[in-house]
Formats: C-alpha cells, structure tokens, sequence
C-alpha cells in the first residue's frame, strides 16, 4: 500500500499525534480554526501537482483546464462574499499578500504609517525585524493606554507630520470595531493610499458581524485559515481600479510569486463557498459572543481585559497587576491542555518574549462546537489556574476537566 503509514511511519505518527493533540486541547489562539474535511480533500488533491504560473485563460503552462476552473471559482466566490470589484487568491499566506499590495504601489524608502506590533499590529505591517520595516521607511501608530482604543488624533497628527504614501489599518491584537472611513478620510487628506489588513476578522467581516473595509479602503488583504476557516493562504481584495488591478497581479506573479499553490486555491474555493452558506453567519455570531462570554467571566473575577470587553473574536488578558508573566501562564495553561499565546499589552513591562498579556480567541473552540456554557466553564479553569499559579492539584484537575470536555465535542470525530 502506498499509504503514508506504510511509507513513513515516522512522518505518519508525527500527523497522527497532532490529530490527537487537536482534538484534546482546549484551542483558545485567536489566529487558529479548524477547517472542514471537505478544505482538507481539495487541499490534499492532485492539483498540487500543477504549474500554473500566470492567471486563469493567460498561463505559461498547459494543461491548466481544470485548474482555472478551481481558480476562477475562487475569485468569484470570494468577490460574491466580501462584495469586491477584484480578487486575487494566489498570495501563499497572508504576508505574501501585504508584501505585493506594498510593492504594488510603493517604491522602496518610501514612507508607510502601521499599527505597532506592541499594540497590536502585525510584523508586515513596518516591523523593524520584517521587510516591511526594512524596505520602507515605517512609522507607527497605537493606542490610547486608558482606553485601548485606536488613537485616531495620534493617526491623523502623524499622517500629517511624516505623509506616508500608505497608511495601513488591521491588527493581530485589538478587540474593538473599527470605522474604517477614519482612516480613509486620513489617507484622503494627505493624498495616501489606505489599505486593510482584515486576517483576523475576514470571517467576521464575511459574516456582516464586523465593519467590512473592503468598498471604503484601496486594497484590503487578508488571510484564509483564521476566522474564514479555509486553507493556510493569502488574498487581495480591491475596489474597481484597473491600473491598481493591473499592478497587483504583476506583483503577485511574477513579481514576489512562481507557481501559484494549485491545491490550496482549489481548498479556498471550497472554504468560500462554505463561508456564504447561511450557518456561517450563525457560527461567527456565536464566535462574537463566545468571546464576550469569556471576557465577561474574566472581569467578574477580577481580571483585567484590555478596552474592558470585547467586539470581535480576541480580547488580551492583562496581567500586569496579578505579577504573572504572559510566558508562565502560557505555558502551565498548556499543562492543563489549554492554548494560548503570550501577548505584549499596554504598558507591559516586560519584553515580547515574556510579556505581562494573554491573547484569547475563541474561533476554533466555537467551530468545535462550544458554547456559552464551555466558555463560561473554560475560562473559571483557567482563572482557577492564574489565581494559584504553583498549585499543581489545580491545573491537574483542569486538565482532567478539559480532556472530558474535548471527548464531548470532537473536531473531526
Ligand atoms: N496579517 C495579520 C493581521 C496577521 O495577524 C497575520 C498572521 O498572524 C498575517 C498578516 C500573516 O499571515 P501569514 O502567517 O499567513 O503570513
């Protein structure tokens, strides 16, 4: 048999105990999901034996019939579901896309304005340590300390001081709605592109339970696997603007790109036909208020979430005032079988690889099928946990807890 167990049953085991560990973890990273089997079939299939370089009816390969099909059916979908004049799904990942909107409409030196990575933004978006920060000359935006909300005044006073050619809003950290015309009427003032990086709300935004940027910024991009629960993968989105168009797919392929992943595009396709069925809508509501279930168990025993609730899938537990290290309590909720991820909050004290915060998302735990009830229980735990970070009978009796609420809702079966 040419099965993997047969072939290579080292590789097999390594899969085959990461099934497990999915299925018994409580998920709470706010960027992971479980994608459906049907993702996973047009992902695992012969189309990524395929060169298809180019765009469907226009590739340097033949052969590609079958292929485009995949592609275009991507491409409509997904401009159906956002309502964009134009898609591109070819970027392998989210970063991907924001590097080809940047060179796409950007020389390098040039200026660009991002949210900072220590409150809340992504690397691509002018971190120092990425190509971002490196290429261009990157200034960076935050957030109010006592509120944690977008200082518009700071955006807007620093657009006007260092005139980026590119202001980018989205974030990898922020819990609260954003007016996306603010921006724009920023961008506007100071003749700047404005361009969205909606990765971690694009299911949100899908779903009309998040202010969609798409017909108000230039480009919007995003990526597939969080909350869109499609494939590991990019997009790029944009409003009618042929010139706009023409550069983003040259800068895609063959600008940063070669052979675009036939196999994920075809699982894309498949993961946006998911996400315009009408449960879509239902489970992302759910995701919403499953993440204001958590934050509201939070602050009822005492503990700080930043911007004191939350408007989306994530919010960040700031432990600052409990004197516990985003890493320490990362790593003894892991004992009890509880994902999470550090997280920088404001005016954390420590350095990223420490951190005084806690990032909590609840996509994957809402897609298995928990509710009210589990996110109210889980989050008790993991507050039973922080509150008595040496005692170990406790985190051995979450772990018991957790690994029967697991058992009760299987991701895969
Ligand atoms: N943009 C945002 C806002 C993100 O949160 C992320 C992922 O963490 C990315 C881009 C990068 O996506 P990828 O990991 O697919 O390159």
């Amino acid at each position: 048999s040419l099965t993997l167990a047969h072939t290579d049953p080292e590789l097999q085991a390594a899969i085959e105990a990461e099934n497990q560990r999915q299925e018994d973890h409580i998920e709470l990273i706010a960027s992971e999901n479980y994608c459906s089997p049907a993702v996973m079939e047009a992902q695992g299939s012969q189309m990524t034996n395929k060169y298809a370089e180019g765009y469907p009816g226009k590739r340097y390969y033949g052969g590609c019939e079958f292929v485009d099909i995949a592609e275009n059916l991507a491409i409509e979908r997904v401009k159906k579901l956002f309502n964009a004049d134009y898609a591109n799904v070819q970027p392998h990942s989210g970063s991907q896309a924001n590097q080809a909107v940047f060179l796409a409409l950007l020389q390098p030196g040039d200026t660009i304005l991002g949210m900072s990575l220590a409150h809340g933004g992504h690397l691509t978006h002018g971190a120092k340590v990425n190509v971002s920060g490196k290429l261009f000359n990157a200034v960076q935006y935050g957030i109010k300390e006592d509120t944690g909300e977008i200082d518009f005044d700071n955006v807007r006073a620093m657009a006007l001081e260092h005139r980026p050619k590119l202001i980018i809003g989205g974030f990898s950290a922020y819990s609260k709605r954003i007016d996306w015309q603010k921006f724009k009427d920023i961008a506007d003032e100071i003749g700047a592109y404005f361009m969205v990086d909606m990765a971690h709300v694009a299911g949100l935004v899908a779903a009309d339970v998040y202010p969609s940027p798409v017909n108000i910024a230039d480009v919007t991009t995003s990526t597939t696997h969080k909350t869109l629960r499609g494939p590991r993968g990019g997009i790029i989105l944009a409003k009618a603007n042929p010139e706009i168009e023409k550069k983003l797919n040259s800068l895609v392929f063959p600008g940063i790109q070669g052979g675009p992943l036939m196999h994920v595009i075809a699982a894309k396709a498949t993961a946006f036909k998911e996400a315009l069925e009408p449960e879509f809508k239902t489970y992302q509501a759910q995701v919403v208020d499953n993440a204001q279930v958590m934050a509201k168990v939070f602050i009822e025993r005492g503990y700080n979430v930043v911007s004191g609730g939350t408007e989306n899938h994530l919010f960040l537990l700031d432990l600052i005032d409990k004197d516990i290290t985003g890493k320490d309590a990362e790593a003894r909720l892991g004992e009890a079988h509880i994902t999470v991820n550090k997280n920088s909050v404001p005016n954390d004290p420590k350095s990223p690889f420490v951190t005084s915060g806690l990032r909590l998302g609840t996509p994957a735990g809402t897609t298995r099928g928990f509710g009210h009830e589990e996110f109210s229980a889980m989050t008790h735990w993991i507050c039973d946990i922080l509150d008595d970070m040496e005692n170990d009978e406790v985190v051995k009796s979450v772990k018991a807890k957790v690994a029967s609420m697991c058992r009760q809702f299987p991701v895969y079966g």
